[in-house]
């Protein structure tokens, strides 16, 4: 039967690509509906991949702009950025990727379905626009995604008022723009812009910048946007915003009630994003949601026997909130694919997930923030350690931010870590590999860190939380 297939996989993202790649890789037969023109989803397409190749671009710029630091000598007065050529680099290495991820499909013997797919009952999913037909499956994985969101009283009309979308694609730098949100999206767009040259404010509702990540880390945030000219408006609510020939105007009430009018060339919304599931026929096909997310167990079973469901568009029935990161989606497919081929499998641990965010300064963390830790209860002991005083970071220019160790007193366990500054996106592996050792802080002093290195001021975070860091 050539319609038929042990498991269909709806949606082709970080979740539901890797998925069909377990499957496959475990003896199943595979199909992966996927609507848009290219596989990979929201983060290969619209989000990880190409908002990362426009920071390396800023940094870039940013680099050349030293160039004097560096002895190198330029011909031109003050180096510009080329937004056709940024745009043409950034699209090469997106087309790059999601061929590779067609490439790895054939590989495995993957089926692409081109169409947008309902769950139509019965193990029966049915190609409504595209490839038009209906496919069996044994077991359905849905990995729909997410989509950029607004909130009530401010529409996006995607030339004045964007969403992320838009804003990787911008043909010209606008001279000035308002970013409201301050989560990962939004500083990292904050940092992108105003690299490029815009002059960028940033509107967030809550009393600090990056909400989620430790106070220490949303201060020092604060302090480097302010050095860089990024405007941030903490405790503030956009109350209205509206299209103008020109640009847009932008109402917002500051934390002492009064009114605030911006205006801009573009106003770009980035407070969250929301479940795809419009036209998927998830409730009548009796699967049981929660505010338009599909609700799972921590296995990731629907409601309804052989179907599950993965990455951003689940929300868990534990209660544990629910990251929407690529990493994550990836990892829920790998363990729904090993569940349905029969293999052992643990939960996920949602405390060990690592969150990075890739402004300038970058982002690193895992595990508790202090506030948390010491909500819990714990007997709570800190360290922190400069990136500053690093030979490496000396050489490098980059001496912005600090490591930060949050560890309980009578284990001496590690509870979380976090970064900011340069390579922060990268040295926060060591600390999630500490968090799911359940590493003590004197482990972490133990291991030798390689000299000059970023990672020595995680050795001497550690170094710091016992109260001995050696170079300060
Ligand atoms: C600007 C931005 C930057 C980001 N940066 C990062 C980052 O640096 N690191 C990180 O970890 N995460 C990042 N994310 C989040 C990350 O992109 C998502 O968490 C991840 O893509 C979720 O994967 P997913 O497989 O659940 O869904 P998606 O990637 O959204 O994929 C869902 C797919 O399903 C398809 N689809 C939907 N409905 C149907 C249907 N009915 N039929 C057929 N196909 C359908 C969609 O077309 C889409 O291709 C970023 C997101 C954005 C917007």
């Amino acid at each position: 039967m050539p319609n038929s297939y042990d498991v269909v996989v709806i949606g082709s993202g970080t979740g539901g690509y890797v998925a069909a790649i377990r499957c496959a890789q475990l003896g199943k037969r595979v199909a992966v509906v996927e609507k848009q023109k290219a596989l990979g989803g929201t983060c290969l397409i619209w989000g990880c991949i190409p908002t990362k190749a426009l920071l390396e671009h800023a940094h870039a710029l940013k680099v050349i702009r030293n160039a004097k630091e560096w002895g190198v000598t330029l011909p031109a007065a003050s180096p510009a950025i080329d937004m056709n050529q940024v745009h043409s680099r950034k699209d090469r290495i997106v087309t790059g990727l999601t061929k590779g991820v067609e490439f790895l499909f054939k590989k495995n013997k993957i089926d692409w379905i081109k169409g947008t797919a309902r769950l139509a009952g019965n193990g029966k999913v049915e190609i409504v626009e595209g490839e038009k037909q209906t496919l069996d499956a044994k077991e359905i994985i849905v990995a729909t995604g997410s989509y950029a969101r607004s909130v009530p009283g401010i529409e996006i009309d995607h030339t004045r008022i964007i969403t992320s979308d838009d804003a990787i694609g911008l043909k010209d730098v606008p001279k000035s723009l308002v970013i409201m949100g301050s989560g990962a999206v939004g500083v990292e767009f904050a940092s992108i812009y105003r690299r490029f040259g815009s002059d960028v404010t940033i509107i967030e509702l809550l009393p600090k910048l990056v909400p989620v990540e430790d106070d220490a880390i949303s201060s020092e945030l604060e302090k480097s946007f302010k050095k860089q000219g990024i405007k941030a408006l903490t405790g503030t609510k956009v109350t209205k915003a509206a299209a103008t020939a020109s640009g847009v105007d932008v109402e917002a009430q500051t934390p002492d009630g009064s009114t605030q009018t911006l205006t801009a060339d573009l106003l770009l919304v980035a407070t969250g994003r929301g479940p795809v599931t419009t036209g998927l026929g998830a409730e009548d096909a009796g699967i049981a949601m929660d505010r338009g997310y599909i609700k799972v167990d921590e296995m990731y079973r629907t409601s309804v026997p052989n179907v599950s469901a993965i990455g951003d568009v689940i929300t868990l029935s534990t209660g544990t909130p629910h990251p929407q990161l690529a990493h994550v989606s990836s990892a829920e497919g790998i363990l729904v694919a090993e569940r349905i081929a029969g293999q052992e499998v643990r939960p996920i641990n949602y405390d060990h997930v690592p969150s990075c965010t890739y402004c300038d300064p970058e982002i690193g963390s895992v595990g508790l923030t202090e506030a948390e830790a010491r909500q819990k209860g714990y007997d709570v002991r800190i360290g922190s350690f400069p990136f500053g005083v690093l030979g490496r970071a000396k050489m490098a220019g980059e001496l912005e931010g600090f490591v930060k160790i949050v560890a309980e007193k009578k284990y001496d366990e590690v509870l979380g870590v976090h970064m900011i500054g340069s390579r922060s996106t990268e040295l926060v592996a060591e600390a999630v590999l500490a968090l799911r050792l359940e590493c003590t802080v004197e482990e972490l002093i133990k291991t030798i860190h390689a000299h000059p290195t970023f990672s020595e001021a995680i050795g001497e975070a550690a170094h710091a939380t016992h109260g001995a860091a050696i170079h300060l």
